[in-house]
C-alpha cells in the first residue's frame, strides 16, 4: 500500500442502491479502492492459512453451519434480493433455496475429490509410487453479477471455500446488500478469521481486486467485462474463471411433450424478467409441431404480466441501461421482417412486458446478441439437423434445452455448449455434481461439481522412489547396455501398436 492510496473509509466515497421498481433507496455502501483491496488480501492470506489448517472435516462443519443459518434466515435474504434487484419475492426465495444443496455437496465431497490419491506409474516405473492431491490456491477473488446475486457468486464462493481458500467477494453495485448479508452470516460460523470478506463499489473496485494479488479471480458477468477483467489480471498473471453471457436455445422435436416444452420455454425465457445467463432466448421447433407449439407458447406468454406490484409474476429490469438494449433488439427484429405475437417491447419505466417474436432473421441482433430481457424468438425448422446447426451457430455456448421423447440424448450430444437439459430447463444448474460453465464467448473454467472444486486448487504431485530402479536411466552411470535394454522394453511395450 503506497501513501497516496486511500481506503474507502478514508475517502468516505459511497454509493446508493435503489429498488428498480420503486426507486426507493435501499442502502448506502462504501466505494472501496485499491488500498482496501490490498488490505483485504493481506488479511485473507493469514485467514486462508488458518482455514486450510483447520482441515477438511472442520471446514465441513462450518460450511454445514453456514447452510443452516441461510436456511433458517432464508426469508430475510430473499427480502434483500427482492429489495435490491427487484425480482419477485418467490423467485428470490427459490434462488436462495437452490444454493443449499451446493453448500452441502461441496462441503461433503471436497475431501474425496481433492484428497491424496495414488496413481499408476507405468511399466518402466514400477520402482516409483505416485500420489496427487489438490491444494487450495490461497486467496480467491470473486466478482459477481446482480441477476442471481446469491446463486451465481455462491457457485464460486462455496466451492472455493470448500477447497480451503479464503475469499474476497465484490458483488455488483446493484446488489451489495446481498453480498454484505452473505459475508456477515459466514462470520457467525467462522468468527476467528476473515475467511470471507466483502468489498463494495463499482467496476473500479472490481479492477482493484483484480490487481490486488489474489491467486485466482472468479468472474461472472458479461463477455465484454470479462475481457477487461482478463486484461487487468494479465498484468499480474492472475488466472481467471470467466462465466459470461449466453444466447441459449430450446429445441422442440416432433415427438416432444408440447405443453411441457411451452411451459419450460416461457419459464426459461421470461422468469427473472429474462435476466438469466442460461435464459432461453431462441426456440427452434420442428415444422410438424410448429403451429401447435406456437399456439401454446402464445397463450403462455400472453398470460404473464410484468410489474412492480407484489402480484406481478415478472419483475422490472434491474439495470436501467438494459431497457434500451432490449428495445433495440425488438426493433431490429421487426425492422428485418420479424413479427410480434405478444408484447413487443411495451415499456413502462423499468418494466418490459413479455414478448414473443417470430420470423426473425438469424442475422438480427435479437438472435445474435444476448438480449437479457423477457423476450423469446421462435423459429420453425425443417428437422432437428437444422435446429442443431442454428443452435451451434452462435458465438455464445453456455447452455441449451432439448424437448424430445426419443432423441433427447442423441441431440444433446450434438450441441456445442457447456450444459444441456433434456426435457427440462435450468436443471443442470440445480445438480451440484455437474460442472457449470461455457465455451466460446460464454467463457471458460467451471464452477459446481468436481471440476468446480478443482478450479480453485492447484494439483500437487509427489513421485517417490520405493526401491532401486532395475534400469538406472536418469544417471550419468547409465551404460550402453542399459540403453540397449531400454530399447527392447520400448519395442515390447510401444512398438507393436
Ligand atoms: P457486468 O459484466 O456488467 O458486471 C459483472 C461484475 O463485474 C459486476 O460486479 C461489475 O461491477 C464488475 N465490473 C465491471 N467492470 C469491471 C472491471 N473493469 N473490472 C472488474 N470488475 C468489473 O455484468 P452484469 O452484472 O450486468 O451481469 C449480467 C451478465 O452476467 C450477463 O451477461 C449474464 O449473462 C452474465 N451472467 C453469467 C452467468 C454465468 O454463470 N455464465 C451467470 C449470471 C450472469 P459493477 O456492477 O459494480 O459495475
Amino acid at each position: 500500500m503506497t501513501t497516496t492510496q486511500k481506503t474507502g473509509r478514508e475517502t468516505g466515497a459511497t454509493f446508493e442502491v435503489r429498488n428498480p421498481g420503486t426507486q426507493d433507496v435501499v442502502g448506502t455502501y462504501p466505494i472501496h479502492g485499491e488500498a482496501d483491496a490490498a488490505e483485504a488480501v493481506e488479511r485473507a492470506r493469514i485467514a486462508g492459512e488458518w482455514w486450510e489448517g483447520i482441515g477438511a472435516a472442520e471446514r465441513r462443519k462450518r460450511l454445514d453451519a453456514y447452510r443452516g443459518i441461510i436456511a433458517r434466515r432464508i426469508h430475510q435474504l430473499a427480502g434483500v434480493i427482492h429489495d435490491e434487484m427487484g425480482k419477485p419475492y418467490g423467485d428470490a426465495f427459490l434462488e436462495v433455496a437452490l444454493v443449499l444443496d451446493h453448500l452441502a455437496w461441496a462441503a461433503k465431497q471436497a475431501p474425496k475429490v481433492l484428497g491424496t490419491r495414488r496413481t499408476r506409474t507405468g511399466a518402466l516405473n514400477t520402482h516409483l509410487g505416485a500420489t496427487v492431491e489438490y491444494r487450495p490456491l490461497g486467496v480467491v477473488g470473486v466478482i459477481g453479477p446482480w441477476n442471481y446475486p446469491v446463486f451465481t457468486p455462491m457457485g464460486s464462493i462455496v466451492y472455493a471455500l470448500a477447497a480451503g481458500n479464503a475469499v474476497i467477494f465484490k458483488p455488483s453495485e446493484y446488489t451489495p446488500g446481498v453480498g454484505a448479508w452473505l459475508v456477515e452470516a459466514f462470520s457467525r460460523v467462522v468468527p476467528e478469521q476473515p475467511v470471507l470478506q466483502l468489498l463494495t463499489g463499482d467496476g473500479s473496485t472490481g479492477a482493484a481486486l483484480c490487481r490486488a494479488g489474489v491467486d485466482k479471480l472468479a468472474f461472472t458477468g458479461s463477455t465484454a467485462t470479462a475481457k477487461r477483467v482478463m486484461a487487468t489480471c494479465a498484468e499480474t498473471l492472475t488466472p481467471v474463471v470467466a462465466e459470461c453471457g449466453g444466447k441459449d436455445a430450446l429445441l422442440v422435436d416432433a415427438d416432444a411433450d408440447l405443453e411441457a416444452a411451452a411451459d419450460a420455454a416461457v419459464w426459461g425465457g421470461i422468469a427473472n424478467a429474462g435476466q438469466s445467463c442460461i435464459g432461453v432466448e431462441r426456440i427452434y421447433v420442428h415444422q410438424d409441431v410448429y403451429d401447435d407449439f406456437t399456439r401454446l407458447l402464445t397463450d403462455h406468454v400472453a398470460a404473464l404480466r410484468a410489474g412492480v406490484d407484489e402480484d406481478a409474476p415478472v419483475g422490472p429490469i434491474t439495470m436501467p441501461s438494459q431497457v434500451a438494449v432490449i428495445t433495440r433488439h425488438i426493433d431490429d427484429a421487426v425492422t428485418r421482417g420479424g413479427r410480434v405475437l405478444v408484447g413487443g417491447g411495451t415499456v413502462d419505466g423499468h418494466v418490459v412486458q413479455p414478448t414473443l417474436l417470430v420470423d426473425v432473421p438469424e442475422e438480427s441482433t435479437a438472435v445474435t446478441e444476448e438480449t437479457f430481457g423477457p423476450t423469446l424468438v421462435l423459429r420453425k425448422v425443417a428437422d432437428m439437423d437444422e435446429a442443431i446447426a442454428l443452435t451451434n451457430g452462435s458465438r455464445y455456448a453456455l447452455g441449451a434445452s432439448i424437448f424430445s421423447k426419443r432423441r433427447g440424448r442423441e441431440l444433446a450430444a450434438r450441441v456445442r455448449s457447456g450444459m444441456v437439459a433434456v426435457n427440462s430447463v435450468f436443471s443442470f444448474a440445480m445438480v451440484p455434481s455437474v460442472p457449470f460453465g461455457g465455451v466460446g464467448d460464454s467463457g471458460f473454467g467451471r464452477i459446481h461439481g468436481e471440476d468446480g472444486l478443482r478450479e480453485f486448487c492447484y494439483a500437487h504431485a509427489v513421485v517417490r522412489q520405493r526401491f532401486r530402479p532395475p534400469l538406472a536411466l536418469t544417471s550419468f552411470a547409465r551404460t550402453p547396455r542399459t540403453e540397449e535394454q531400454l530399447g527392447k522394453i520400448i519395442a515390447l511395450v510401444h512398438g507393436r501398436k
